[in-house]
């Protein structure tokens, strides 16, 4: 089966194909394109949900003839429109699940909508160490930080979230305050480098709780007090705070995701969303779980933001898996509210 995949549920663009071998092969990914519009929303300091739509409109059906033509494949080999249902904008979101539906209809193909923290979870499949079910996942997005077990395809289960802000989120904010800029993550820790961990004492928030919960408001507030306090100072000292805050971040994180190992005695763990590519956060885990021998997996780099390979790759294996029969229906709709244990 070839499965062409569309996301579009934030500010990027991406559409890719997955051919799905008879039998129980890997799904394999044969190419994919992507359209980010950070460039376009960075003048707004965030995302701007009706610029984001209008873009989608733009890109998608220009990306969709790249992967055709990169692969050497036409329309008419199609055999499943994917694309990301929820959750997400619900605009941008529409504009996807629009596309996907009226190239099913067209096509006269079924259509099938994913769920995009699916995607991410399962992203680490295509890379050249895939993981094996079942492992303990630790989900960090923008919009998103969570702890799974997860023991086969659809079969998910949290084990803690967090109860405010997501660690792309915490990243994101602690930038802004700091002028690094929109997305923050990438850019904080790039200045982190050459910045003292040590330099500042940040809050670990809800690291000794006892459960697997998250919470990374109050660390932002902190980092907030911190900038104000060093006033005229905080150009000067801003790596010194990056480093600080990096390191918040991922301490919780690695601690978290090692409790979760612990309980769940599970030895194998599975990293995945935006906050999956911190160079801190990798090598940390590494680290620790080399101590635990647990194996530790993660996306390949350029995929660990939104992209289209990771919706077409979800719908290979949920098709593979026997847990979704691709339908003939193109009566659209989004879910832009839509939890990951709700999925079977
Ligand atoms: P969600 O998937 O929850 O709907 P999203 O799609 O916006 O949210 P992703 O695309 O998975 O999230 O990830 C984007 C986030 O990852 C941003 O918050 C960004 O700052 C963060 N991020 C990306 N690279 C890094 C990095 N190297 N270090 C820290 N954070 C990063
Ligand atoms: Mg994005
Ligand atoms: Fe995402």
């Amino acid at each position: 089966l070839l499965i062409l995949g569309i996301e579009s549920s934030c500010d990027e663009t991406g559409v890719a194909l997955v051919r799905l071998p008879e039998g129980g092969a890997v799904p394999q990914l044969l190419s994919h394109a992507l359209h980010s519009q950070i460039e376009m929303h960075q003048a707004y300091g965030g995302v701007v949900p009706e610029l984001a739509s209008r873009d989608h409109i733009r890109r998608v059906l220009p990306l969709t003839e790249a992967v055709l033509a990169e692969s050497g494949k036409q329309l008419a080999d199609i055999d499943v429109v994917a694309f990301t249902r929820g959750p997400g904008l619900a605009g941008a979101l529409l504009v996807g699940a629009g596309v996907a539906c009226a190239l099913g209809a067209a096509l006269d193909k079924p259509v099938l909508g994913i769920h995009h923290l699916e995607g991410h979870l399962l992203s680490p499949f295509l890379s050249a160490d895939p993981p094996e079910f079942p492992f303990v996942a630790l989900l960090v997005s923008g919009g998103h930080t969570q702890l799974m077990r997860v023991d086969g395809v659809g079969a998910y289960e949290i084990l803690g979230e967090t109860i405010d802000d997501a660690a792309g989120e915490a990243f994101d904010k602690s930038a802004k305050l700091m002028g690094l800029g929109y997305p923050g993550g990438p850019a904080l820790s790039r200045r982190a480098q050459d910045g003292d961990p040590k330099a500042f004492k940040l809050p670990r928030p809800l690291l000794h709780s006892g459960d697997l919960d998250f919470s990374f408001a109050g660390l932002k507030t902190a980092v907030l007090t911190q900038a104000k306090k060093l006033g005229d100072e905080l150009p000067a000292r801003t790596a010194d705070l990056a480093a600080s805050t990096e390191a918040a971040i991922v301490d919780v994180l690695v601690r978290k995701t090692m409790t979760a190992l612990k309980q769940t005695g599970m030895k194998r763990v599975v990293v995945a969303g935006g906050v999956g590519a911190n160079r801190l956060l990798r090598e940390q885990l590494n680290q620790a779980c080399a101590q635990m021998k647990v194996r530790v997996h993660y996306p390949e780099l350029h995929l660990c933001t939104d992209n289209g390979a990771m919706i077409a790759m979800a719908a290979a294996m949920r098709i593979q898996s026997g847990r979704e029969q691709p339908a003939r229906h193109y009566a659209f709709d989004v879910k832009p509210r839509w939890l990951l244990d709700s999925l079977a």
